[in-house]
């Protein structure tokens, strides 16, 4: 294991972020070459810790000649989102200078023009220089994983439409419990990653990528960060590894066997108006259409004073928030179903 540092000078005089980087060399050059990264959003450790022991075992492998093709793993993805504690809480989804989120505005480019998203990197501030760095080093592998996590949640995945079913393979070792399908609109890391290989040539959409691969791996709940937990996430990382021709060595063969569904069939259970929530039912549990939710409690002690939300069709619940005072519009559930959802969505990701 070979690690190294990117070097990223902070925007004010006496700051400078490091950038830990993995890398485990191939014996086989035609090899799928891989990179993996977690905690984009820095406080999503779940990939983090999973990582931390797959790294443990690459090293076993590589002691053995076990590493085919070129493993790269960045553990940590966002040493300045890690860093912005305010009022004892930490704000790793945005930037706080920019108010960007720290998965959205990656440069959308072609691969030709990969070598470009490291040049000049003195014009950016440290958020842009890390986000070019970050795809730079997935530009470079076949397969790209960015591990992260949700709220409350099952184990699931956001896919482009131009991998599925192939990634299937990724799904079923990760013992994932649904995918979702999404149309690639977006300038979120992965999207971008798929991106630059649908536009190779510019001008020219490439619909299908076979032997490639960018995913967004939600890793379950925030506070799914578990010393089981994490070992078996390695071994299907290590499992999908693998089966891909990356790492050698024995594995079952596993069937994906969850619902894969359209982001347009992902109902968001919202909250009508600000209140205390009690919720009635959990993630992984089936609901049927009318179900009762959750209650939002808006005026406490008074007739009326509560709120029931039902499920408006049938589906499995993917998602929960933690927040048990919500807000009115906050977002209170995903649910996965088998049919478009009524509610209108704008194109590209599901949340800001
Ligand atoms: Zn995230």
């Amino acid at each position: 294991m070979d690690v190294s540092e990117i070097i990223i000078p902070g925007d004010t005089p006496g700051t400078t972020w490091r950038l830990p980087v993995l890398r485990f060399a191939g014996h086989d050059p035609k090899a799928a070459k891989v990179y993996i990264q977690a905690a984009l959003h820095a406080g999503e450790l779940p990939g983090t810790v999973a990582l931390h022991f797959l790294c443990e075992r690459l090293r076993q492998a590589e002691s053995e000649g076990g590493i085919v093709g070129d493993i790269t793993i960045v553990p940590q993805a966002n040493p300045i989102g890690a860093a912005q504690s305010h009022f004892g809480e930490l704000q790793g989804r945005f930037d706080l200078g920019s108010r960007t989120n720290f998965n959205r505005d990656f440069p959308l480019i072609s691969i030709a023009d990969r070598a470009t998203l490291i040049e000049d990197l003195d014009d950016y501030p440290a958020t842009d220089r890390l986000k070019r760095q970050l795809l730079h080093m997935a530009l470079g592998a076949d397969l790209v994983l960015d591990l992260h996590c949700d709220d409350e949640s099952l184990q699931y995945a956001y896919i482009d439409e131009a991998f599925w079913p192939e990634a299937a393979d990724l799904a079923a070792a990760l013992d994932m419990q649904a995918v979702l399908l999404s149309d690639g609109e977006s300038s979120a890391f992965e999207e971008a990653v798929g991106f630059a290989w649908k536009y190779e040539i510019p001008g020219e959409r490439r619909s299908r990528l076979p032997g490639r691969l960018s995913v967004t791996v939600e890793l379950r709940g925030k506070r799914d960060v578990d010393p089981a937990l994490a070992k078996k996430d390695a071994d299907g990382l290590w499992r999908f590894l693998v089966t891909r021709g990356i790492a050698s060595g024995e594995t079952a063969a596993t069937a994906f066997s969850g619902p894969a569904v359209p982001l347009d069939n992902v109902e968001i259970l919202r909250a009508p108006e600000g209140g205390a929530v009690l919720f009635h039912r959990n993630i992984g549990e089936r609901v049927a259409e009318g179900d009762v939710l959750a209650t939002i409690v808006t005026r406490p002690g008074q007739p009326g004073g509560g709120i029931d939300l039902h499920a408006p069709q049938a589906g499995l619940i993917l998602t929960r928030t933690s927040d048990r005072l919500v807000r009115r519009r906050g977002d209170l559930m995903k649910i996965a179903c088998d049919n478009p959802s009524k509610a209108s969505r704008k194109a590209g990701t599901l949340e800001n």
